[in-house]
């Protein structure tokens, strides 16, 4: 891959700071780099406690999306995503999904730490009761559950006939004995990976191991479109695309990796434009209909004045691309 040169990239780069509509992994605002590319607009924006090697790649997959000629980007249809409802109590869900306009399938946050297995009953099912018959359910327990109470948990909620429950347990290896005790018990459930999956050999080793059946892929991380589709087909199992809290920016490299997979296709978790107060777009990537269009996104120079971090952040930010640059130069 051609990279482009460091002050190039360096003066195309916009520093933003994204006011969310509530916290979410103890912050609430989301630090981007938003990079106006030869090509397209893209996003770099990896959490802010990620380390280089990491960070490296979040920086090829931005370079890829916006300054690769030759990289396919669809600009006609749409994508499906999904709602995403929060360890919330039942009388809190109507006003949640009410921000997600027309989504068929809904993740649904399980495990909260000072919650109880009857919490997550109660909310599972009173999403199934607003939705009916034909909604996919998913949850997502960010590794909360041991396998004992894993096998416990999914049993009951497997009563609300869920599409999968992702990351149930911690590590790949509880995943592997988790889908051994839900076969002996016969418990049908899906199992998805999404925190077993940060680094491009990942998907492979939750393949070979048979710790899922649907692996979680975000783009950013894994270094791109090119090379998020290469994971995914030598998996050999069904992927749903997810953002990380990207901006509008993010979201639409997502949608393309997401047309990018072969079928079939899982909603995408990229309707959580819905949870940021500001974007860096005059019309953010928000769920209508439960789809979001792929037709490139324009961002709004005001917005980007608007959204500018402080000038400390901007150098700090800086000096990270500058680092991930030189990385990415001397290992690819
Ligand atoms: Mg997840």
């Amino acid at each position: 891959m051609q990279l482009p040169e460091i002050d190039d990239l360096l003066a195309r780069t916009h520093i933003v700071t994204l006011p969310l509509v509530t916290r979410f992994r103890g912050v609430d605002a989301r630090e981007a780099a938003i990079i106006r590319g030869t090509h397209a607009w893209s996003e770099f924006s990896p959490f802010l406690e990620y380390g280089d090697t990491e960070a490296a790649s979040w920086l090829r997959a931005a370079i890829e999306f916006g300054f690769d000629s030759t990289l396919r980007r669809r600009s006609d249809g749409d994508i499906w995503v999904n709602a995403t409802v929060p360890a919330v109590a039942p009388s809190a869900l109507d006003s949640v999904l009410a921000r997600f306009d027309g989504c068929r399938t809904v993740k649904i946050k399980v495990a909260e730490r000072g919650q109880s297995l009857a919490d997550d009953v109660a909310r599972v099912e009173g999403v199934r009761e607003r939705l009916g018959a034909d909604a996919r359910l998913r949850i997502d327990a960010n590794g909360g559950w041991t396998v004992d109470q894993a096998v416990d948990a999914l049993r009951a909620l497997s009563r609300s006939d869920l599409e999968y429950a992702e990351q149930p347990c911690c590590t790949t290896a509880e995943l592997v004995q988790l889908r051994g005790r839900l076969s002996t018990e016969g418990i049908e459930v899906a199992i998805a990976a999404d925190e077993s999956i940060r680094k491009a050999e990942d998907p492979l080793e939750v393949a070979r191991l048979g710790a899922a059946d649907v692996v979680v892929v975000k783009m950013q991380p894994l270094g791109g479109i090119r090379r998020a589709t290469d994971i995914v087909r030598a998996a050999g199992l069904p992927a749903t695309v997810s953002s990380a809290l990207d901006s509008s920016v993010g979201i639409a490299m997502g949608a393309q990796l997401v047309a990018a997979l072969p079928a079939p296709r899982h909603d995408a978790g990229l309707g959580t434009a819905s949870l940021l107060a500001d974007d860096v777009v005059a019309e953010p990537l928000r769920p209508r209909a439960g789809r979001i269009p792929l037709t490139p996104v324009t961002v709004d120079e005001g917005a980007l004045e608007r959204l500018a971090s402080p000038a400390a952040r901007q150098e700090w930010w800086h000096d990270r691309i500058r680092r991930c640059h030189a990385l990415l130069a001397a290992f690819g």
